[in-house]
């Protein structure tokens, strides 16, 4: 293998710095190195301009999920190219988005009978919001001053604006303070939900549900919906929700006439071993956000569900104004049904929820080699979505001090050894493709292991630099 730089590296890397600001990235951080530019993919692995090949450790942030070049996706694009790239969906319909609704509802949970599409998981939670606002105003017996929302502590909805509005990452939300709508209560979440380092499911009485149901009690005539996430908060480090918390959130929501949004953009899609994370406790949402996974990682699309209830209630004669007023210029974009339609497929062709389920106390077994580490804190897995909580002091329990950035430091040093991670704060998030194989789970995790013994070795060696005189 010839291993000489084309001259076009060093341009791009040199344009990279010149032209780029990335998301959720601290800019001057990330001129300091080299830029990482990754040109292709296969399976569960990436490759930079270099040559050198990477584990997806995150899925490319969450998204893929029967690994990169599936000969079935790339198939399906390819054919639809042949057809039209692009046609808009205000009051025109295509093939594929066609099938692609009828085929999302007969795997969506009970009840829910409509598909609005969009782009992006925070513009289908923004959707959520909106028609459950709009609803309240238009459904049979009208209640308009039910306005507001609740969500838990520690929430990751979204970026636009209403999906902050119904986040609580007070990093992520401070600029923009001015912003947010108000009339949003933050919930305190399952007990666990707060303590990471604490997780003890057994002792845990739900006592938190009592929060969320005494404030549906008390202000259910302003409340519109509840939005959670199931089964676990991502953003928040991967914290999965105490066994029968979504069946009491349910109920409660039930019991006092408010929507249930259940925002599955993170975990849709086979991510907790169920299509949907809904399914572990066959809840049946009145709205769904779906995203991240839907094509398979390839395009933008996402989609907002809903019951038969909730469409009934925009319907009207054309100048009524109970029409939905909210589009995309790409909503429902044909490349990206295509590639959706052609991933739930390979969900059936290659059994993909019997592998994760068949694979995930494998992936289990792999981690329990790092509970020893005297940095991990706590593990916490739930399907194929893993957090590695970090921790300075076990004992004590304390936590590395923020301007360590202890997990960007591992994150680094795994990829110098071949596996792209981020990490959330101080928790390591692995995110494997469904389609990954036993033994590239197992060198994931092989791979964090050294990652966190090589930071702590330098972090040794530079504490004894500093103490020699
Ligand atoms: C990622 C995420 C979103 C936002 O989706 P984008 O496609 O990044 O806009 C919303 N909700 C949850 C739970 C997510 O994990």
């Amino acid at each position: 293998m010839k291993r000489k730089l084309p001259p076009t590296v060093k341009q791009l890397q040199k344009d990279a710095r010149r032209f780029l600001w990335h998301p959720f990235t601290q800019m001057r951080e990330w001129e300091q190195q080299p830029p990482l530019i990754i040109n292709r993919g296969k399976g569960a692995l990436v490759y930079d301009v270099e040559g050198n090949a990477y584990l997806d450790g995150t899925s490319s942030i969450w998204v893929n999920l029967h690994g990169h070049r599936h000969p079935t996706i790339d198939q399906a694009i390819r054919h639809q190219l042949t057809q039209i790239a692009h046609s808009t969906f205000l009051g025109l319909s295509h093939p594929p988005g066609i099938q692609l609704a009828k085929a999302l509802i007969q795997l969506a949970p009970s009840g829910l009978k409509k598909v609005f599409f969009s782009d992006n998981g925070s513009t289908a939670v923004e959707i959520a919001i909106k028609m459950a606002l709009q609803y309240w105003q238009q459904c049979p017996s009208p209640q308009p001053r039910k306005t507001q929302f609740v969500h838990l502590g520690s929430a990751y909805h979204g970026d636009t604006v209403g999906g902050m509005s119904v986040s609580d990452v007070e990093l992520f939300r401070k600029p923009f303070a001015a912003l947010l709508f108000p009339g949003h209560h933050a919930v305190e979440a399952p007990h666990c939900y707060h303590c990471p380092l604490t997780l003890q499911f057994p002792s845990c009485q739900m006592a938190c549900l009592d929060p969320l149901d005494a404030l549906l009690q008390e202000r259910h005539e302003e409340i519109a919906g509840v939005i959670i996430e199931p089964m676990v908060q991502a953003v928040a480090g991967i914290i999965p929700s105490p066994p029968g918390y979504l069946t009491r959130v349910q109920e409660s929501c039930r019991r006092h006439h408010v929507l249930l949004i259940a925002d599955e953009v993170a975990t849709g899609f086979g991510r907790t071993g169920r299509m949907f994370a809904c399914e572990h406790e066959s809840i049946s949402p009145d709205i769904m956000a779906i995203a991240k996974g839907l094509t398979g990682g390839y395009l933008p699309l996402a989609a907002t569900l809903t019951t038969d209830a909730i469409y009934s209630a925009f319907l009207g004669a054309p100048l009524e104004g109970k029409t939905f007023f909210h589009g995309h210029s790409y909503t429902g974009n044909p490349l990206g049904c295509a590639a959706a339609l052609a991933n739930l497929s390979i969900f059936k062709t290659e059994r993909t929820l019997s592998h994760v389920q068949r694979r995930t106390p494998k992936l289990a077994v792999f981690l329990k080699a790092l509970a020893d580490d005297p940095w991990v804190g706590d593990i916490r897995q739930c399907g194929y979505m893993v957090g590695i909580e970090l921790i300075q002091d076990r004992q004590k329990k304390t936590p590395f001090p923020v301007g360590d950035r202890i997990g960007h430091q591992v994150a680094m040093a795994a990829r110098t050894l071949g596996l792209l991670i981020r990490p959330i704060n101080q928790t390591m998030v692995l995110m494997p493709p469904l389609s990954a194989t036993i033994q590239e789970l197992q060198q994931m995790v092989d791979i964090l292991k050294i990652a966190i013994s090589l930071v702590r070795a330098s972090k040794k060696s530079e504490a004894t630099c500093s103490q020699s005189p």
